[in-house]
């Protein structure tokens, strides 16, 4: 793997990279150590220079470089590179992003689980110099546009991890029968013991539960550490949305349905994680001039997707509906890999809530509670002075900078299939608006506004 050996090369690239390719250059001679067979008797090694001046062949140290400083994702000359941490593998910020939207999760190349990915300053010099050597190397302009539109350089961001993190794997630990959940032991350390424990295989198999039996009695799986879980435990929690249960002792803060308003939405702890999200880009049915505008509106403002998630949940409850269409609209179904408990009532009062559940009520209610939003009137002249459609979100022509603002989502569905089709509509039914579903944002349709 290129990127492997340099790993060797942190430590010095991560010194002030200078002109002098110190660091590169012991790459250079370790690499042809590696591909020339050299102190074969009888043969003259082709770079053995040991008293002269040393002769740098500046094609291979080019070459050489180039594969080394090759993207583990596009296996290309990596471009505004940044490095995961910890296992120190480095891609195109671009790259990194593109993986995030598709839904990938640790890191691209050996898919360890990873918390950070910070721009990989230090080898920017050294591509930058690489590039002056060699500038047929570097992408063409479009090329390079395409990757800005992705990853501009210089933030930092989290790739996710996989939704339902594994506890960490027992090598003893049988798969034929259920695992005994943290309450199960009537010595535990939790202060509440299983009216009906489950045996622990590795010292009861006689009375261990066979998994192939379903959930032991009492017992649910966790929906975030998938662990067995003790139903009535005081530690377990329920998500009065997709009714899974938490086990609330394995991952702090993860393994928990917390009251409505103290919840915080999957994967969404700030403005750059929104920034990264198709969801949001979805939301707004792709119109990303408006995305745009609202995430530079949050970003000046300091607005937290969680703040914007509690505002959201307010709104609904002051709703005659309440948060009961999300439900009908099955929103809260099938998020996680365990099964969920029964719904006591469709009626009954929502008061608890997982992480994964609260992300689908903030993506859900993004896009309303941004046209409220905005209707404060905080927003610049020129932003104000866009109009709403009529044809709201079914308007072909949403990007359009001057007069283009989405519009509030109809009422009823009901209206919007049966309204008369008008002129614009035909338009677009005879031209489909195929920018619309573009998955890049602008090159920033903000800037054009300020
Ligand atoms: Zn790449
Ligand atoms: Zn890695
Ligand atoms: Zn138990
Ligand atoms: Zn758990
Ligand atoms: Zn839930
Ligand atoms: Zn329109």
């Amino acid at each position: 793997m290129a990127h492997d050996s340099l790993h060797h090369q942190q430590t010095l690239l991560k010194r002030p990279a200078s002109p002098s390719f110190e660091g590169m250059e012991e790459s250079s001679r370790k690499r042809q150590k590696e591909h020339v067979p050299d102190e074969v008797p009888g043969q003259e090694p082709s770079a053995n220079v040991v008293d002269q001046e040393p002769v740098i062949d500046g094609g291979a140290l080019v070459n050489g470089l180039a594969e080394e400083l090759q993207c583990g994702c596009c296996a290309a000359l990596v471009y505004r590179p940044v490095i995961v941490s910890p296992c120190q593998h480095f891609f195109c910020g671009s790259c990194c992003v593109q993986w995030i939207r598709n839904g990938g999760t640790n890191c691209p190349s050996c898919r360890g689980v990873s918390n950070i990915v910070t721009p990989f300053r230090a080898l920017q010099p050294i591509l930058d110099t690489l590039l002056l050597a060699a500038p047929h190397m570097s992408r063409t302009e479009r090329e390079r546009a395409q990757a800005d539109e992705l990853y501009k350089g210089g933030s930092s961001m989290r790739l996710p991890s996989p939704r339902s993190a594994s506890p960490e794997p027992n090598i003893n630990q049988s798969t034929e029968y259920a695992r005994p959940c943290p309450h199960c032991s009537p010595d535990n350390a939790f202060g509440w013991s299983c009216p009906i424990p489950v045996s622990d295989p590795n010292t009861d198999v006689e009375h261990a539960w066979p998994v192939e039996d379903g959930l032991p009695p009492g017992h649910q799986h966790c929906g975030n550490c998938e662990n067995l879980t003790a139903v009535q435990a005081p530690s377990t929690t329920k998500c009065d949305f997709c009714q899974v249960y938490f086990c609330g002792i394995e991952v702090q803060g993860r393994c928990v349905a917390a009251p409505l308003s103290t919840q915080s939405p999957h994967g969404m702890s700030d403005v750059g994680d929104l920034i990264q999200s198709a969801d949001v880009y979805d939301c707004f049915d792709g119109n990303t001039v408006e995305v745009e505008i609202m995430l530079d509106y949050l970003t000046a403002q300091g607005i937290t997707p969680r703040h914007i998630y509690r505002e959201i949940v307010t709104h609904l409850q002051s709703q005659p509906g309440g948060f009961r269409p999300l439900i009908d609209l099955e929103l809260f179904v099938d998020n996680h890999n365990v099964s969920p408990g029964v719904d006591p009532d469709p009626n009954a009062p929502r008061n608890r809530i997982c992480r994964l559940c609260a992300s689908e009520i903030l993506l859900w209610g993004l896009r309303d509670w941004w046209v409220r939003e905005r209707q404060k009137g905080f927003l610049e002249e020129d932003v104000m002075a866009r109009k709403d459609c009529a044809e709201g979100q079914a308007c072909p022509r949403q990007k359009d900078l001057d007069n283009h603002m989405i519009a509030p989502r109809p009422t009823d569905a009901a209206n919007v299939s049966e309204a008369p089709p008008t002129n614009e509509t035909d338009e677009a039914s005879a031209q489909p608006p195929a920018n619309i579903l573009t998955p890049l944002p602008p090159i920033s349709g903000l800037l054009q506004h300020l």
